[in-house]
């Protein structure tokens, strides 16, 4: 029998932090990736959050060829079927206001999954982490209630005191140990992308420092995210695609096909003259509450496995990282400690949930609804009232300047119901981010009660 401190099973980038902060601290880890190499089973690319720069020392030195930092990108608000036009347009740079340096320099970095995901790997490997490929495993081993190890495909047992499950959305290892079945239709999406290849120089020249188009309209959505040779177009991240099919709806309407034919993305084909590349449809994760089951004994799920993609736009890479380098913390200090009961391994699920990661959820389904209601009508109507507010109202030059001005007013009337629409969502997702607020200035409070209290002068006539 193979013996391991740590079976990481999974090489995207939640097994590979795993393995390099449990590799860097002196454990013995293997991973076991199904894939030829890591990142095989990803066509395209992604964008990166500014987080995984904040928090990983190792990102700020990325350098990967398809690297490109979103320093530019595009809104469209679309109008309504069968028109493939945009309403309106506009530009946006970085945010101006930022907590920290890296979120202001860029809004994401894009890039290709499989060159990053083996420059992830590469960082464990070389920190110690032995890597097995193209090894599937099918089971857990067990002893009695706790996990103890893993069994491949071809029977192969592997031995460790505790095990961290980073294989993604369909977690077999998660349903193995009896976490749980399958996902609820509620709590996954599915996201459709078709992939192309484009001539580099002709994506340098028209697409200048936008690489990420976003886009909605009534019952329509997606984006678009271009690379060095390259791009993809994404459909809107819906609890539509699986309920829609319950409901019996035509996907046509918010189907990958209506989104490569809208006008601006038809523009980008032809201007980069790009051959469509691969089709694919991925399962996501996509709760409204955070997941408190995702350990047992000897076992910790994280990333898409446990179920942390955020509620609102189902990004997942950054919360793939931070859970599982959090894990191989906890199964370091169990090592330490001796301790790989579900009792100790509990500290992971605790400290996630108060982590960056499990704030996210605070207001999760409010979130989540939020999101889809972008794609409504109502949404659609407030920018159709805004651009008209511009250019019928401030920036005519239809009409004397004075008369467009008075109008203003009535076209800001006609916003009322959308802009109650909007405070609908707002404020329940507000109470609950100020509920956090003031519980946390509470608990502080409260501790910091002795301290005060000692400060304070004896009342007059006291001992
Ligand atoms: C179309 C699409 C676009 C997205 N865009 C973004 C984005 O722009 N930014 C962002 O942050 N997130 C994005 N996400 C989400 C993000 O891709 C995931 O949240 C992230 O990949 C999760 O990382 P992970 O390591 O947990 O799992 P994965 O990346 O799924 O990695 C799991 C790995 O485990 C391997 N594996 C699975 N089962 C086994 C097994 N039994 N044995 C051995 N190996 C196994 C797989 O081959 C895979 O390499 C997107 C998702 C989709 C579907």
């Amino acid at each position: 029998m193979n013996s391991y401190d740590l079976i990481v099973v999974g090489g995207g980038p939640g097994g590979s932090a795993a393995a390099k902060e449990a590799a860097d601290s002196g454990l013995k880890v293997i991973v076991f990736e199904r894939g030829r190499f890591c990142g095989e089973k990803n066509s395209s690319g992604f964008g990166l959050s500014p987080k995984a720069a904040r928090d990983f020392d190792y990102i700020r030195e990325l350098d990967v060829p398809s690297l490109w930092p979103t320093k530019f990108g595009m809104m469209h608000i679309v109008e309504p079927q069968p028109s493939n036009a945009d309403r309106m347009t506009w530009g946006l740079t970085p945010p101006r206001r930022s907590s920290y340096p890296q979120a202001s320099e860029y809004m994401v970095q894009m890039m290709y999954r499989a060159e990053f995901d083996q420059w992830m790997m590469e960082k464990a490997t070389s920190a110690g982490a032995e890597l097995k490929l193209t090894t599937l495993i099918t089971n857990v081993l067990r002893d009695g209630e706790q996990v103890v190890g893993v069994i491949d495909n071809e029977g192969n047992q592997y031995q460790a005191p505790v095990v961290i499950a980073a294989d993604g959305a369909h977690s077999l290892v998660a349903q193995k140990a009896g976490l749980r079945n399958k996902w609820d239709k509620d709590q996954v999406t599915v996201l459709a992308t078709v992939d192309f290849e484009a001539d580099s120089e002709r994506i340098a020249e028209y697409c200048g420092d936008t690489n990420v188009h976003i886009f909605m309209g009534p019952d329509r959505g997606g984006y678009v995210c271009v690379f060095r040779n390259g791009f993809h177009v994404g459909s809107r991240p819906a609890k539509t695609l699986l309920s829609e099919i319950d409901a019996g709806r035509n996907l046509s309407t918010t189907s990958i096909t209506d989104n490569t034919r809208l006008d601006f993305v038809q523009r980008l084909i032809k201007a980069t003259r790009a051959e469509p590349r691969e089709f694919q449809l991925h399962f996501l994760p996509w709760l409204k509450r955070f997941n408190e089951r995702i350990y047992t004994g000897g076992l910790m799920l994280t990333g898409d496995a446990a179920g942390v993609p955020e509620p609102f736009m189902a990004e997942g890479v950054w919360q793939a990282m931070y859970s599982s380098r959090l894990a191989a913390q906890v199964a370091l200090r169990a090592h330490k400690d001796k301790d790989f009961s579900k009792a100790y391994l509990s500290q992971y699920m605790e400290e996630l949930k108060m982590s960056p990661v499990g704030v996210d959820f605070m207001a999760g389904t409010e979130l989540r609804d939020f999101f889809s209601e972008w794609t409504s009508q109502t949404f659609y109507d407030l920018f159709d009232n805004l651009a008209d507010a511009m250019f019928y109202g401030m920036l005519t030059m239809a009409e004397p300047h004075a008369q467009g001005m008075l109008r203003v007013p009535a076209i800001l009337v006609d916003m009322i119901p959308q802009l109650l629409f909007l405070t609908r969502y707002y404020f329940p997702i507000a109470e609950e981010a100020s509920r956090e607020k003031i519980t946390n200035f509470l608990a502080g409070m409260k501790m910091m009660a002795p301290i005060l209290k000692s400060m304070m002068p004896p009342a007059a006539g006291g001992k």
